[in-house]
C-alpha cells in the first residue's frame, strides 16, 4: 500500500517537472517570444473559407505567430492537427469544425491542455459550447443571411409582374443547399422561403438538392432542374454563392441571360466572383457574408486567451455575447452597393 503511493507521488512529480521544463523551453522564467496559435480550417478549397483564412494571417500579422492547416474536410485528419498542436504547446486554437457535432471532441482535449478554443463559421452544439469557459464561436446569425436572401427574390417579383412566367400568381422557385447538417444551410433554406411567404407571395418548390457548396455540383444539379422542370422555373434559391455560380453556367448553357430570357438567381456571401456576376446582371443579389471580420475577430478572441486575457469588446473590438458568441452582421448586396462588399 504505501509502496504503492510513494510511486505515485513519484511519478507525479517527476510529470510536473517535465511539464514545467517542456513551457515553451523556457525553464529561467523568461517570458515567451510571441504568441503561436493553430488553425484548423474544415478544407482549404472552399471559397469562402479562403477569404476567412486569409484574413485570419492578415490580422494575425503583427499579433501572433498562425500556423493554418488543411483539414482535408476529414475530421479524422482534423482531430490529428489538434493533437499536433497540443504537442507543440501552442497557446490557443482556432477551429473551423469539418463536423460541427465533433467539437466536443476537440474541447475535452483542449481543456486537458487548458489550450483555449475558438471555433469558426461551423457552431457546435449548445451543449458543447458549455463545457469549458474557454470556448468562443465566431459566426454569422444564418437567419438573417435567409431573410435578406428571401427579401431580395420577393423585391424582385413585385417589382416586376413579367416574373411570374405561367401567371398562375405563384413563385415556382428551385433551391440549392449547402452541406447537411450544417447550420447556415438548414437555416438559410428554412428563412428564404419565410421571407418569401412573409411578403405575401404563395411559393411553390419545384425541387431542392444539395450542391455541397460547391460550384460544379451547383451546375450539375441545375441541369438536372432544368431537365426536369424546364421554363417553370421562375427563380433560383441558394445558400452560397459558388452552388448560384455554378447555376448560372448551366442556365447560360440553357439560353439565359440572353435577349429577355431571364431568371432572377441569388446567393450568400459576397465573394468576388459573385460581385462580377451582379455586374454582368446574372446574379439578382447576394448576402455579405463577412470574411474579414470573421476571421478579424477569431484572431482576436485566440490572441486575448493567449494571454490569459478575458476577452471583452474592449480587448478584442467586437462584441461578446452571452460570454462565448461573436455575431458579425450579414448585409444585403445588390448592383445598388456593390462597394459595400468590396
Ligand atoms: C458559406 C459557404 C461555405 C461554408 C463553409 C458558409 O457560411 O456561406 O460558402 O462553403 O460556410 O462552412
Ligand atoms: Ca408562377
Amino acid at each position: 500500500m504505501k509502496k504503492k503511493w510513494v510511486l505515485a507521488l513519484l511519478t507525479g512529480m517527476m510529470l510536473t517537472a517535465a511539464a514545467c521544463s517542456n513551457d515553451g523551453g523556457n525553464t529561467d522564467g523568461e517570458k515567451k517570444e510571441s504568441i503561436q496559435i493553430g488553425a484548423a480550417i474544415y478544407k482549404f478549397d472552399d471559397t469562402f473559407m479562403t477569404g476567412v483564412r486569409n484574413a485570419m494571417l492578415e490580422s494575425a500579422k503583427n499579433e501572433a505567430k498562425l500556423d493554418v492547416v488543411d483539414s482535408q474536410n476529414s475530421q479524422p485528419t482534423q482531430n490529428e492537427k489538434v493533437d499536433l498542436f497540443i504537442s507543440k504547446k501552442y497557446d490557443a486554437l482556432i477551429i473551423n469544425p469539418v463536423d460541427r457535432t465533433a467539437a466536443g471532441v476537440i474541447i475535452d482535449k483542449a481543456k486537458d491542455a487548458n489550450m483555449p478554443v475558438v471555433f469558426l463559421n461551423r457552431e457546435p452544439i449548445a451543449e458543447d459550447m458549455e463545457k469549458w469557459d474557454k470556448v468562443y464561436y465566431v459566426g454569422a446569425k444564418a437567419e438573417d443571411s435567409g431573410t435578406i436572401s428571401g427579401q431580395l427574390i420577393s423585391d424582385y417579383w413585385k417589382a416586376n409582374p413579367s416574373a411570374d412566367k405561367n401567371g398562375d400568381g405563384k413563385l415556382q422557385y428551385v433551391m440549392l443547399t449547402g452541406e447537411p447538417g450544417h447550420q447556415d444551410a438548414e437555416l438559410r433554406t428554412k428563412y428564404s422561403v419565410e421571407a418569401i411567404v412573409d411578403a405575401g407571395i404563395e411559393v411553390e418548390e419545384l425541387a431542392k438538392d444539395t450542391a455541397m457548396w460547391d460550384r460544379v455540383k451547383g451546375q450539375e444539379k441545375m441541369q438536372a432542374f432544368l431537365a426536369s422542370n424546364g421554363d417553370k422555373i421562375e427563380a433560383v434559391l441558394s445558400n452560397n454563392d459558388d452552388m448560384a455560380l455554378g447555376a448560372i453556367e448551366a442556365l447560360k448553357a440553357s439560353g439565359y441571360f440572353k435577349g429577355d430570357k431571364y431568371i432572377p438567381v441569388v446567393g450568400v456571401d459576397a465573394t468576388a466572383p459573385a460581385i462580377q456576376a451582379l455586374k454582368d446582371g446574372t446574379m439578382l443579389g447576394t448576402v455579405l457574408n463577412d470574411a474579414k471580420n470573421q476571421g478579424a475577430a477569431s484572431v482576436a478572441i485566440a490572441t486575448a486567451l493567449s494571454k490569459g486575457e478575458t476577452p471583452t469588446k474592449e480587448n478584442i473590438g467586437f462584441e461578446i455575447t452571452d460570454n462565448k458568441y461573436v455575431w458579425i452582421a450579414y448585409k444585403k448586396i445588390t448592383n445598388a452597393n456593390i462597394a459595400d462588399a468590396e
